[in-house]
């Protein structure tokens, strides 16, 4: 098994967006593949239909490719799932509801081998069953006690038998061994054993849907694609005696994958899953990307809120995973190599939004300033301006200078929407603060200094230097007329910015130019009446 190539499958079934921890439980399964140089594999489990979602299929490709973290089978480069065997994809269809014919004799098979036998109870039985264990304050379970006493193929004459399968109402159940113990191995939470009388017999098969149930389904599908490693959530870990029973019923065990489970995302207060609901209380999305169900409701998704997907994919690696050391950024390929099961921690693993924008923040504080511009440039026109009409370089100097307070490039625009669009109104308790008639007097030589003053265009190639004489002039002037500082300084922005606040006044001046600077003191001199001190 140790000398196999590495196969490992992402399983989803297309039953809604994907949640971000299901991204994760897709980008360990490929970092285990790649840093072993085998192949990660997208199966769709869709032998649910009543669950099946449309555009489920096509979301969970789709935010498998915006991650970077693509499937080497199972889909091809346009996106859709593979339906014939090729030589890339020699295990096609990878869609279940496709490989109906393959599953029936595997059912039968377990039959023959009296492992699984045929039941009749019809759901009103079992609820019947189930209401009055209850009652008893008890969980029915069809089991090895129970199954003697119900209406299955163990139980009923086989001519009675016969008459119900040709009726057509049964399902296929797994009849689990009496009072053995399960021996099963987990990579992440080592060595774990459950003795067999604590299980139910699981359904295999559904007449009614003539397909198999999730369990069946997975693990013929598991052997027939030849999948080495299950790396998969946690919630599929009270499956694992059932699949480590179907291995050894098929006769598979040489083959059987190994297992790793992993623990849940939590919530930011870690206290339960992290939910939609999680998300849309406390503003952070639990989608990779944005998705509109039935009914048209919208849930935001990390593309559509401005995240980069390689920051996405280092907030995701390190939720459950730690490398050991204290380093934080890792591009995929350092996470390739970085990444281990061992490292992965078996508690829950709790969300952080806060450390989610950090690390998109760091992403874009890695954007060479030239990608940024044209970043910004894209949101700029969907506000309506125009780059083109700024010199070449403008946007990258402003973008250099704006990174350091964003964490999104979506939020450059309020750190610098007014270097485009000239303040029309004034904030009035700022108004109400600074246009003292003895500031709106300074303002006004301040006007006249600056008017005499040299100011390069932006951009200049010692764009520092230029800011850092503006800067040295205008607190002189200031200085030397012995008016305060502070005072001067928020009146002046609020004539540029519209309130007492923004960029550096140097900076704001170096950007809008000598000449609309000096446009807008006079405007909001002209619209600002002073107020009494
Ligand atoms: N179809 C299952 C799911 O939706 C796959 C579980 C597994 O990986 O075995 O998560």
């Amino acid at each position: 098994m140790n000398n196999r190539k590495r196969r490992v499958r992402f399983a989803p079934s297309p039953t809604g967006p994907l949640h971000m921890g299901g991204v994760r439980t897709a980008l360990y399964n490929y970092l285990y593949a790649k840093q072993a140089g085998g192949d990660f594999i997208l199966r769709i489990e869709d032998t649910d239909s009543h669950r099946f979602v449309p555009g489920a299929e096509e979301y969970i490709i789709e935010s498998l490719r915006w991650c970077g973290i693509y499937p080497d089978e199972g889909v091809d480069k346009e996106g859709h799932m593979v339906e014939t065997p090729s030589p890339g994809h020699p295990h096609a269809p990878y869609r279940q509801s496709q490989r109906k014919h393959i599953y029936r004799k595997y059912a039968e098979e377990l039959v023959e081998k009296g492992l699984a036998y045929y039941a009749f109870d019809t759901a009103a039985e079992l609820d019947a069953r189930r209401k009055e264990a209850e009652s008893q304050k008890k969980t029915f379970t069809y089991n090895h006690i129970t199954r003697n006493e119900l209406k299955n193929s163990l139980t009923l004459p086989e001519k009675e038998t016969e008459r119900l399968i040709a009726e057509g109402n049964w399902t296929i159940r797994f009849k689990n061994p009496e009072n053995r113990v399960v021996k099963m191995d987990d990579m992440i939470r080592g060595h774990i054993e459950i003795n067999t009388d604590t299980l139910d017999d699981k359904v295999l098969w559904k007449s009614a849907d003539g397909l198999p149930t999730y369990h069946l389904a997975n693990v013929v599908d598991d052997h027939l694609m030849e999948i080495t490693d299950v790396i998969r959530g946690e919630e599929w870990l009270p499956s694992l005696p059932l699949h480590y029973l179907l291995y050894e019923a098929f006769g598979w065990e040489e083959s059987r994958p190994a297992f790793a489970h992993l623990s849940l995302l939590l919530k930011p207060d870690g206290k339960g899953k992290l939910s939609k609901r999680d998300g849309d209380r406390l503003g952070f999305p639990v989608f990779p990307l944005k998705w509109v169900n039935q009914e048209g409701e919208v849930s935001r998704g990390y593309r559509e809120d401005g995240y980069y997907p390689q920051a996405f994919i280092n907030m995701l690696a390190l939720l459950g995973w730690n490398p050991g050391t204290e380093q934080e950024i890792f591009s995929l390929d350092q996470l390739v190599k970085a990444f281990s099961l061992e490292r992965v921690i078996k508690s829950g693993a709790r969300f952080n939004p806060e450390k989610a924008k950090w690390f998109n923040q760091e992403y874009l504080r890695m954007r060479s300033d030239k990608d940024l511009a044209e970043e910004y440039a894209a949101v700029l026109a969907e506000k309506g301006i125009d780059t083109a009409n700024y010199p070449k370089g403008y946007l990258e100097q402003l973008c250099a200078l704006i990174k350091e307070r964003a964490h999104f490039v979506n939020d450059f625009w309020e750190i610098s929407r007014y270097i485009f669009m000239p303040p029309i109104e004034f904030a009035e308790s700022d108004v109400k603060k600074f246009c003292t008639p003895e500031n709106l007097g300074n303002i006004a030589k301040v006007a006249a200094f600056l008017e005499d003053m040299e100011i390069p265009q932006a951009p200049c190639n010692d764009k520092a230097g230029a800011v850092a004489s503006i800067e040295e002039r205008l607190t002189g002037y200031i200085k030397e007329n012995g008016w305060k500082m502070g005072a001067v300084m928020n009146t002046l922005r609020l004539f540029f910015v519209g309130e007492a606040r923004g960029l550096g006044i140097a900076d704001i001046v170096y950007f809008l130019g000598k000449k609309e600077s000096l446009r807008r003191i006079s405007y909001a001199a002209e619209k600002l009446q002073p107020t009494v001190q």
